[in-house]
C-alpha cells in the first residue's frame, strides 16, 4: 500500500519539512490561487489542502498563528465555526457528498500532519471511499484538477 502512494507521502515529507508555518506563509501572501486560499474572513481563513484524503477537503484555520485548541478565543472560534458551516454549505452544493467528516487532530499521535497551526479539517465523504481512499486522492490530485475544484469552490464561496 505504502508503495503506491509513495509519491503523495514523499511530496508531503518535504512541504513539512519547509521552515516556517504552511498556513501564515499562504494566509500573508497574496497569491491566493497559486496557495489555493478559498476565502479569508476576518479572524481566519478556508484553504484547500492540496494533500487531500479526499475530493474537495477543505482546511479552516484561524488567522493567528497558534497550536494550542484552549488557546482560541470567543471571537476565532465563532469565526472558525462559521466558515466551517461556510464550507460544508458550499462542498455540499458543489460536489455533492453523501456525507462528511468534520473536526481536529489534535497532536501528531492523534493523526495531525501540521500540528503547530491549529486547523480544522472539512472532508467530503461518498459511499464506499473508505478502502480505496489513498488511492483515489493519489489519483485525483492532478494540479488541473485541483486548480478547477479552486475556482468553482471560489466563485461559490462569493455568493451570499
Ligand atoms: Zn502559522
Amino acid at each position: 500500500m505504502d508503495r503506491i502512494w509513495s509519491p503523495w507521502r514523499s511530496s508531503y515529507v518535504q512541504l513539512k519539512k519547509k521552515k516556517g508555518c504552511i498556513f501564515c506563509q499562504a494566509f500573508k501572501s497574496k497569491q491566493d490561487k497559486k496557495n489555493y486560499l478559498i476565502h479569508r474572513d476576518k479572524k481566519s481563513f478556508v484553504i484547500m489542502n492540496i494533500f487531500p484524503y479526499n475530493n474537495g477537503h477543505l482546511m479552516v484555520a484561524p488567522r493567528r498563528h497558534i497550536a494550542e485548541f484552549s488557546n482560541l478565543t470567543d471571537e476565532e472560534s465563532l469565526s472558525c465555526l462559521r466558515l466551517i458551516k461556510k464550507s460544508y454549505n458550499v462542498l455540499k452544493r458543489v460536489l455533492k457528498p453523501h456525507a462528511f467528516n468534520i473536526g481536529l487532530n489534535l497532536g501528531k499521535d492523534a493523526g495531525a500532519g501540521f500540528a503547530r497551526h491549529l486547523h480544522f479539517h472539512v472532508v467530503p465523504r461518498w459511499r464506499g471511499d473508505t478502502n480505496c481512499m489513498p488511492v483515489i486522492s493519489n489519483t485525483k490530485v492532478m494540479p488541473q484538477s485541483l486548480d478547477e475544484l479552486y475556482q468553482k469552490l471560489k466563485k461559490e464561496f462569493e455568493k451570499k
